[in-house]
Order: C-alpha cells, then sequence, then structure tokens
C-alpha cells in the first residue's frame, strides 16, 4: 500500500477515535477513514449486551435487532472468532473485524464493501495494526457513557429534591417526576403509580396509561418490607415510594425485552427514595393547605383554631365541672439553630418537634402550633398533676429525640437535638376569660425560660 495513503488512513482514524462525540458520529467517522484504502459500502458495529448477551446495534443499543438471518450469520462469525486469535474475516464481500475487551470478544465491525477485494489485500496488514485501537474506542465510548449517566444521575437526584422549593401539587409534581426518571433510564419505560389510601389498590398517575396489566399483580406483592421486585429476570423493576414504613406507592420499570442492569437497579432505587421525600412532603402540605384550621408546616392545629377550641373546652369544663389543662412550649435557643444551618434546617426541626410532641399526647389532647416556634397544648378531663407528668415527659423525649439532617448536606452535621421549656397552668371556672388559661402558662413558661430552660414550670398563681 502507497505509505501516503496508509498515512492519511492512521491519521483519520486517530482524529476519529479523538473527537467523536457520539456513537453514530464514530462510525461514521470509521467509514470515511476506511474509504481511504477501500471502496467501503458502509460500517456497521455490533456489541454483545453485558446482562442480555444479545447482539445490538451499537449505534442504537436501546433496540432490538429483528432480522433473524441476519443475527444469526453475526453470531456465526463472532464464534468463529474466538480462540481463532484472527484479526479480521473476509466473507463475501464483507470484512468482520472482532473487538476485543481484554480477551473476551465483545463485538464484532462489519465493513460491506463495493466490490470484492482478495485477501491478500494489504489491508489485511493494516488491520493487524488497527484492529487494538478500535477495540480501546468502542469501550472508551461505552465506560464514558456509564460515567455521563453517574452525573446525569447525581443532576437527577438534585433535581427532584428541588421540585419542592417551587411546587406542592401533586398533580404537578408526578409528571416532572416521571419525565425525569424517565429521560435517565433509556431502554425501559416508567410508571408511576401512587397508593390510594382508602382502597388500598395502585392508582396509575403517570403517565395516562398502561398496556401490561400483569404489572398490577406484581404490585399487589409489594408491601413496606418487600424491598425492590425484580419480575420477568429483570425486565420489570418495580421500586416502593416509603414514608417512614408506609406504602404511597410505586416506580415501576418496564421492558417487555431488555433487562435492568445492576447499575439502572441501584439508581432507580436511589431515586425513588428521593422521589418519596418529595412525594410525602408534597402530599402533606396539600392536606394542610385544604383545611385552613391547621398549620401548614407542622400539621397541628393552628393559631386561630386553638382560639376556637380555647374557647369550646374552657366552656365545656365550666358547664361539666371538669378539670382542663394547658401547656405552653418553646423550643429553647431556636434562633441559633437557624442561624446555624439555615431556616430550611430550622423548619426541619419544627416539624419534627411537633411530630414528637403529637405522639407523646393522648388522643383528646389538642396540641397547636401557636406562634414561631411555641406550642400550646390542651389537656381535657387532666389534673395539674396528670399535666405535669405529659410536661416532663414531652421535656423528655424532646431531649432525647436525635433530628436527622443529613437532606440538607451540611458538612460534619448528620443530626440535631433540641431542647423545650414548658409551662403548664390550670383553668379555674372563675376566670374571666378563657384566655387567661393560656396566658398563666404563658407565665410559666417564662420562668422556666428564666430558670434555666429545658424544664418544666407549673403555674400557682400570684
Ligand atoms: P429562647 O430559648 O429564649 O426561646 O431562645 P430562642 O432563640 O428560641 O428565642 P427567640 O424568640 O429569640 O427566637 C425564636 C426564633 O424562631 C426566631 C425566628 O427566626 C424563629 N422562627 C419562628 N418561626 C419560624 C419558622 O416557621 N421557621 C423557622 N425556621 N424559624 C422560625
Ligand atoms: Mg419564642
Ligand atoms: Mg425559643
Amino acid at each position: 500500500m502507497d505509505y501516503k495513503i496508509f498515512y492519511n488512513f492512521m491519521l483519520k482514524l486517530t482524529s476519529v477515535f479523538e473527537k467523536s462525540k457520539c456513537r453514530s458520529d464514530f462510525v461514521q467517522g470509521l467509514e470515511s477513514a476506511f474509504a481511504k484504502v477501500l471502496q467501503v459500502d458502509n460500517i456497521k458495529i455490533y456489541t454483545l449486551d453485558e446482562f442480555s448477551y444479545t447482539l445490538k446495534d451499537f449505534e442504537k443499543p436501546w433496540e432490538n435487532l429483528t432480522d433473524d438471518f441476519q443475527i444469526q450469520k453475526l453470531q456465526t462469525v463472532l464464534n468463529s472468532f474466538v480462540g481463532a486469535k484472527e484479526f479480521a474475516k473476509l466473507v463475501d464481500n464483507i470484512i468482520y473485524i472482532p473487538i476485543f475487551e481484554d480477551t473476551k470478544i465483545i463485538g464484532v465491525l462489519k465493513i460491506s464493501l463495493d466490490k470484492k477485494i482478495k485477501h491478500d489485500n494489504d489491508f489485511f496488514n493494516i488491520v493487524q495494526l488497527v484492529q487494538k485501537q478500535i477495540s480501546y474506542a468502542v469501550l472508551n465510548f461505552k465506560s464514558g457513557e456509564k460515567m455521563k449517566l453517574n452525573t446525569k444521575f447525581y443532576q437527577t437526584i438534585r433535581n427532584i429534591a428541588k421540585i419542592l422549593e417551587t411546587q406542592y401539587e401533586l398533580s404537578y409534581i408526578l409528571p416532572i417526576l416521571g419525565e425525569m426518571i424517565d429521560s435517565f433510564i433509556y431502554e425501559h419505560l416508567i410508571y408511576i403509580f401512587i397508593k390510594n389510601k382508602n382502597k388500598k389498590e395502585f392508582k396509575l398517575v403517570w403517565p395516562a396509561n398502561i398496556k401490561d396489566t400483569k404489572i398490577y399483580e406484581y404490585l399487589e406483592t409489594l408491601t413496606p418490607k418487600s424491598g425492590v421486585i425484580i419480575e420477568r429476570e429483570g425486565k420489570v423493576g418495580i421500586f416502593p415510594l416509603l414514608s417512614e414504613q408506609k406504602l404511597l406507592g410505586a416506580v415501576v420499570a418496564y421492558n417487555p425485552f431488555d433487562k435492568l442492569n445492576e447499575n439502572e437497579i441501584s439508581y432507580l432505587d436511589e431515586i425513588s427514595k428521593q422521589a418519596s421525600i418529595t412525594i410525602e412532603r408534597a402530599s402533606e402540605y396539600m392536606k394542610t393547605l385544604k383545611d385552613a384550621t391547621l398549620d401548614a408546616l407542622t400539621g397541628l392545629n393552628n393559631r386561630h383554631q386553638f382560639a376556637l377550641r380555647l374557647s369550646e373546652e374552657t366552656a365545656s369544663a365550666k358547664r361539666q365541672n371538669t378539670s382542663l389543662c394547658c401547656i405552653m412550649t418553646d423550643i429553647d435557643f431556636f434562633k441559633k439553630v437557624n442561624d446555624t444551618y439555615g431556616h430550611a434546617v430550622g423548619d426541619c426541626v419544627l416539624k419534627q418537634v411537633a411530630k414528637t410532641i403529637k405522639k407523646e399526647l393522648r388522643e383528646n389532647d389538642i396540641p397547636s402550633r401557636y406562634g414561631g416556634e411555641e406550642f400550646a397544648i390542651l389537656l381535657p378531663h387532666t389534673t395539674l398533676e396528670e399535666a405535669q407528668l405529659v410536661a416532663q415527659r414531652l421535656r423528655g423525649a424532646i431531649e432525647k429525640k436525635k433530628i436527622n439532617i443529613e437532606d440538607y448536606n451540611i458538612e460534619g452535621v448528620k443530626q440535631l437535638g433540641v431542647t423545650i421549656s414548658i409551662g403548664v397552668s390550670l383553668y379555674d371556672k372563675k376566670m374571666k376569660e378563657p384566655q387567661q388559661l393560656y396566658q398563666n402558662a404563658d407565665k410559666a413558661l417564662y420562668e422556666a425560660k428564666e430558670s434555666g430552660r429545658n424544664r418544666v414550670v407549673v403555674y400557682h398563681g400570684q
């Protein structure tokens, strides 16, 4: 072969290796490089899928090859290379060049020629030189894509976490979630199901319909403890959306032909966890918005509702001559939490404190967010001694609670704790105004703060 032709071929090939931006760019580049030394009709690359071991068009790995005759021919060629130490094979007017990963054959480059060439063509000498480089280039492409997928994964996770900064409505959030996951998992269809609370069945919320209704049967096997369910050898993956051991719904990845690979399974698992948080927070927010008697952040009664319940309960205690108490709490040094970790963490702390309070109370007790970081609790049919015990229990529970703030990415801090100060008061029929009940509790609270915080003080009159 003319030295100059060979030189041009190698030059072109090197630039293809260096500059191709996508798979089809790469194959086209190879085509024009080989055209410098051969009369090329077209070039194709076929690679074995790592998981299904089926041959795929390198440019469109998400599509299955449909021409059975062609698949068989390729497979035969591929097999003939195994252990044969050949660099190329000429069959009719087609040249096949094997693609290796170490010693394993992972694919084949197929060069169709315009006209037949002879076996002793110079070309076969140079194939020996470039065959390894082509294999490397194909492998580099694959690993480069894996890295890109990785970056995209973290972007997707971040974006899902961010949706809530602007949007609360599930009907708006779910399609965005679906599209984000969909854009990230190339070869599987993505579905999002939400569990209907009352009917306990799964409802498809994105996209509009699903063809394979067998999916519903798989969904029935999902429980809060079942974890990810993989069906049909990986062609169906069911990822639970969980919130505190409650099943909210599921993300389903589905492909009638292809298996999910390990990477995709672990990514989908992570994404579903992030999606759970987003969905849970949004639906909580919506619930509280619907009902204006509740505080949007904590889900407790709001201040207005507290005032109503205070009049009702004091009136009832007076009428029925029963004992009624009030507890006022205030988080200690809460401003410092905001100042140190930001308002989002402050809000998270407020929610967790509210949740703990709710958990520690009895069903008939009435907790409210009185304002900022202050909570007021009405305790009907409760003596002062009992209320004092409840207050101590609350104080202790908050003191013990570790609030997880991992989601806020604060370096070196995964959890934090707060304390609360508490004032307790007893209703007296002689009170002129219902408000006096909580004003007395507030006075006791003030005393608790003054005397050192993280303590309970009972109001005993002036
Ligand atoms: P003390 O122990 O005396 O109660 O100290 P403190 O810092 O808790 O008291 P202070 O009343 O000075 O601060 C209360 C802070 O609560 C100030 C305000 O920024 C914060 N806060 C009130 N409402 C909210 C809210 O909804 N979210 C957040 N993140 N912070 C809030
Ligand atoms: Mg305060
Ligand atoms: Mg405070």
